[in-house]
């Protein structure tokens, strides 16, 4: 099968894909492919982000809206969740 390995941010956005014939079966190589210094996969890995194989279907459903930037997910911009505005405070 081919698939798509997307990245997830801990957000639960999207903010990439490649193809599996690419990089091949296993989750740790897609990694490398989108961060290839081992401190900063680390690093990502301990803030939450994620790395699935997907299959076309829900490679749309999923990762599309995400990369147009039509998804209604919060932008992650590399801070810790907490110190994300709660909606009461971003009033
Ligand atoms: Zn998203």
């Amino acid at each position: 099968m081919a698939g798509f390995w997307i990245r997830i941010a801990p957000t639960g956005c999207v903010y990439g894909s490649v193809h599996e014939e690419h990089v091949g079966p296993l989750a740790e190589d897609a990694h490398k492919e989108f961060t290839p210094r081992i401190a900063d996969r680390r690093r990502e890995a301990a803030e939450g982000w994620r790395h699935e194989l997907v299959g076309r279907e829900e490679w749309d459903r999923r990762a599309m809206p995400c990369l147009l930037n039509k998804c209604s997910h919060r932008s992650y911009q590399g801070r810790p969740l907490a110190d994300l505005p709660l909606p009461e405070a971003a009033k």
